[in-house]
């Protein structure tokens, strides 16, 4: 099929490649000319496993293009996709200017029946703004075109995302129209081969489902950063009451990980959006503004910590920081933690050396060059000079260091792991102070 995506970014370019490599032609299209420059010589602006190689073969295979020209793209396209971005408005809500100014240009550019997919996170109603803005614009051309307007929130998680695209655990659509549904399952049979995946369903259902699932995925979060803060409390540890209740079915082992708190571009924006959307219908969402206030603080527990075991005496300490982005195997730094933390740090008159195996050069895009900031090449570069070492990210290659290196180069031998990675009773008893996020002792 002919599919045009407006935006790539995490989505847009990740759907796209997808759709591309099981054989439908796609053309991306963003206003960001560079960005589009760099995609046609082969160069991907964001770190996805596996998303190099797959732009690249769809790209050469001639399945995949990319352009600035929004009127040439939704001449090719009987499916368009819209993947641009819903950042947080000043109040909270989605910010829907990306989205609309979209769907303006739909308009202007039309000329035969189409069916526009919304996969961008949009509160509720939006469908219908995106049609009104649609028809306006064929109104002032004078013409009239059948269109439909689809929501198709899209699941994928940065990280695992293609795996995520290709083997969704569900499809779900919302749509008023059942040629727009039949539309769509011809564009995801590929995907869909094992067993129906399709979750049909009217278009405002779509849409407050994909907030419903971010959000539980949230809530999980900030209730097992509570029982942590709870345990420190008490002298429990959250790591053993985490393993005594993850083996309930009901319960689950997914997103019950205490941390230095949730970051990244979905669920910080989407928590808040959802509750200021039931705030305009008049319902004060008490669970959802508690799992946001409880995450809040929790982006600054690391920093308390780090702060009760120097008696606050920071200023001219040198701390090494392992990880940045959000999570592991994504340079996205959007809302994460470390920016928090690094925040508090250099308030106090603390260093930073900082490494992150791919977020370096948005860490420089969003910091800058600054003289208590050096973004380091490894994990070990960051430890020369180093007082204490902070574990932000929990990627793989920091789970298993060489502790003997570690009571060498670190001046104060005291490690605050702000992802529980590490045993607690094995780095005390090779010498260090250790610090996790709600295992009791250390309170
Ligand atoms: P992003 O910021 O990475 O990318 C957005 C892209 O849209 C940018 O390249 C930007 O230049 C482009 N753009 C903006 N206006 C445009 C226009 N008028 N025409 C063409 N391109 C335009 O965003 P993202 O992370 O891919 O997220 C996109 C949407 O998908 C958001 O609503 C987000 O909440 C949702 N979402 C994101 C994820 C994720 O993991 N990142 C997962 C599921 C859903």
């Amino acid at each position: 099929m002919n599919v045009v995506i407006f935006g790539t970014g995490y989505v847009g370019l990740v759907s796209g490649a997808c759709l591309a490599e099981v054989g439908h032609d796609v053309v991306c299209v963003d206003i960001d000319a560079a960005k589009v420059e760099g995609l046609n010589r082969g160069v991907i602006p964001i770190y996805e496993p596996g998303l190099e190689a797959t732009v690249a073969g769809c790209h050469a295979s001639g399945h995949l293009k990319f352009t600035t020209d929004a009127a040439a793209a939704i001449a090719h396209g009987e499916l368009i996709f819209i993947a641009v971005g819903t950042p947080p408005d000043e109040d909270g809500s989605a910010d829907l200017q990306y989205v609309l100014a979209v769907a303006r240009t739909i308009g202007q550019c039309l000329d035969k029946a189409a069916i526009v997919v919304n996969k961008s996170t949009v509160p509720v109603g939006t469908a219908d703004k995106v049609r009104d803005a649609i028809a306006a614009e064929l109104a002032a051309r004078g013409i009239e075109l059948p269109f439909d307007v689809v929501s198709n929130p899209e699941f994928l998680k940065e990280g695992d995302a293609i795996n995520d695209f290709m083997r969704p655990d569900r499809i779900v659509i919302g749509a008023d129209s059942s040629l727009a549904v039949e539309k769509l399952r011809h564009l995801y049979a590929p995907f869909n081969r094992n067993h129906d995946r399709l979750v049909v369903m009217d278009v405002r259902s779509a849409e407050l489902t994909k907030y419903a699932a971010n959000a539980m995925l949230a809530t999980k979060i900030s209730f097992m950063n509570e029982i942590a803060n709870i345990a420190e409390r008490v002298g429990a540890d959250v790591e053993m009451v985490r393993q005594g209740i993850g083996s309930d079915p009901r319960i689950g082992w997914h997103f019950i990980y205490p941390g230095a708190g949730y970051g990244g571009s979905c669920f910080p924006k989407d928590v808040q959006a959802l509750a200021r959307t039931a705030q305009q219908m008049g319902y004060d969402a008490r669970l959802l503004n508690a799992v946001e206030a409880v995450n809040e603080s929790q982006k600054g527990h690391l920093f308390e910590l780090i702060e009760r075991h120097y008696r606050g005496a920071l200023a001219g300490k040198t701390f090494a920081v392992w990880g940045l982005a959000f999570k592991p195997n994504t340079d996205d730094m959007r809302a994460a933690s470390s920016q928090a933390l690094l925040a508090k740090l250099w308030a106090t008159g603390a260093k930073v050396r900082a490494y992150d195996p791919e977020a370096r050069h948005e860490a420089r895009r969003i910091f800058g060059e600054r003289s208590d900031l050096e973004l380091c090449d490894s994990a070990q570069a960051a430890l020369q000079g180093a007082d204490a070492l902070v574990v932000v990210t929990e990627w793989k290659q920091f789970r298993s260091p060489d502790f003997l290196n570690l009571q060498i180069v670190l001046a104060d031998r005291v490690i605050f792991d702000g992802r529980n990675i590490y045993q607690p009773q094995e780095i005390e008893a090779m010498g260090f102070s250790y610090y996790g996020i709600g295992r009791g002792r250390s309170a």
